[in-house]
């Protein structure tokens, strides 16, 4: 009896075995038929998390390139209008920041001393005047605003609006105002040498793609706050 008892023990087991057999093959008929699908949610699944992975970054990079390509107007960079209570008036009809203002007239003491007579052509110009000099320039020549925009910037694209910008002529030459012609004087000549001791920088060199060279625009960056308002522009250069 004991041995029997002991088969039975053993041969439920086994019938048991031979019954769950039929379901699993059954569940493995259905993972095969299944299995392409599986294979293509895990790839699909596997993809995306790898692109996301990789576009991160590069979505990071394109909104960047994508915020400072629309800060620009024809490829100048938006600036504020310098509150008035900081402009002084070095020159009848010429303001500039307080900041720049004894930078600027040493500079020009100091080249008067080597035989440069420098003269200021503009400085500050509120965004009303960067208006009318845009906008009615613009009709005289009949050129188009992109035309236009390679010898003068917007209204609220302009470094003169912040009193940090000055355009300077030679005394002696005074036909070279504002004339690429500039570059050929005496007073460029000594600018290019000197100007970055009074930390003034040329602001369109010939490399810039948008907006034609200016000799004669100089930019001041001698403080904490012309460095702040320039600091979008260098770090594109
Ligand atoms: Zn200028």
């Amino acid at each position: 009896m004991e041995l029997n008892k002991d088969i039975d023990q053993f041969d439920i087991p086994l019938a048991k075995r031979t019954y769950i057999n039929n379901p699993n093959s059954t569940l493995l008929k259905k993972l095969l038929i299944f299995s392409p699908f599986l294979l293509l949610f895990f790839s699909v699944a596997a993809l995306r998390f790898i692109r996301n992975v990789e576009l991160i970054p590069l979505n990071n990079l394109k909104f960047q390139v994508e915020r400072n390509n629309d800060a620009r107007i024809l490829g100048h960079l938006p600036y504020n209008e310098t509150p008035k209570e900081k402009l002084v008036l070095i020159e009848p009809h010429i303001e500039v920041h307080i900041d720049m203002r004894d930078s600027l007239l040493k500079m020009r003491e100091e080249a008067k001393k080597d035989g440069i007579y420098l003269v200021f052509l503009s400085g500050y110009r509120s965004i009303n005047l960067q208006n009318d000099i845009f906008y009615s320039l613009k009709s005289i020549r009949n050129q188009e605003a992109s035309e236009r925009a390679r010898v003068s910037a917007p209204p609220g694209y302009s470094e003169h609006s912040t009193g940090f910008a000055i355009d300077i002529g030679d005394a002696t030459q005074r036909e070279t105002d504002f004339e690429t012609d500039f570059e050929n004087t005496e007073a460029f000549g000594w600018l290019i040498k000197n100007a970055a001791k009074f930390h003034f920088k040329l602001s369109f060199n010939k490399d810039n793609k948008y907006i034609d060279y200016e000799p004669w625009h100089w930019r001041y960056e001698g403080s904490i706050e012309a460095l702040k308002v320039f600091e979008s522009s260098n770090r594109k250069l």
